[in-house]
């Protein structure tokens, strides 16, 4: 029987074969897949089809993906994951600060670009939601966070945070599984940006680390997207 519950995703990417391996995968796990090979196309399919999430590559043949991105948003929410063969961290960072969802770097992991859409998936019905987490509590890996008595805990332990730490690990956690730009936790967290803002977000993420137990180089509850942002890591 024909399934029409189907997640239906929109691939905008004008190399074949990665147009290709990306529609057969994204099928093969459930989801229906829509190709496009350049801008002017996927624009033509996204008002067509209304797809429930986006794959852009940035390099396209007519325009960049960047314009598509800014037009799509425009008028719409509909979740896009960036595909980019630069390995720039301006780009990324462009394309997250133009309202884009997440970013995938070429070349990627089969179970990496599965598990991006997933997530991406999940958190933008999320935000649609009211409230938060079940219980108002974050939990992850022995962290849990209680969003009422804005109070932390690692393996039952309390941790004392500043009311800034606090502040920003309840705003990762709260988009948990997607990564943050510096410009977007800035904004959220101090309302305003200047020439410190970077540093100040770096001590205090350098804080929140270590008091969670978190030694430089591991990646546990929070990732370190160098150049980029922070992504609090997803919940089972
Ligand atoms: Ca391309």
């Amino acid at each position: 029987m024909m399934n029409n519950n189907k997640y239906k995703i929109l691939v905008i990417e004008d190399e074949e074969n990665i147009n290709n391996l990306l529609t057969a995968l994204l099928e093969t796990n459930g989801y229906q897949a829509i190709s496009a090979y350049n801008c002017q196309n996927g624009k033509m399919l996204f008002a067509s089809h209304r797809p429930d999430l986006v794959i852009l590559d940035l390099g396209l043949p007519d325009f960049d993906g960047m314009t598509f991105l800014k037009a799509v948003r425009k008028t719409s929410l509909t979740p896009i994951i960036i595909l980019s063969a630069r390995a720039e961290e301006k780009d990324k960072v462009d394309a997250l600060d133009c309202g884009a969802n997440d970013y995938i770097t070429k070349p990627f992991s089969s179970a990496e670009l599965v598990a991006r859409v997933r997530s991406t998936l999940r958190n933008s019905r999320h935000s649609s939601d009211e409230g938060r987490f079940p219980g108002g509590k974050f939990e992850l890996n022995g962290l849990v966070i209680d969003y009422d008595a804005r109070r932390v805990f690692t393996d039952g332990n309390e941790i004392k945070l500043t009311q800034t730490e606090y502040n920003i690990i309840a705003l990762l956690s709260e988009h948990s599984g997607k990564v943050m730009t510096y410009t977007a936790i800035i904004k959220a967290i101090w309302g305003f940006s200047d020439s410190n803002s970077t540093k100040k977000l770096q001590v205090n993420m350098a804080n929140i680390r270590r008091k969670l137990g978190v030694k430089p180089c591991e990646n546990n509850y929070i990732i370190n997207e160098l150049g980029v942002g922070y992504r609090m890591c997803e919940r089972e």
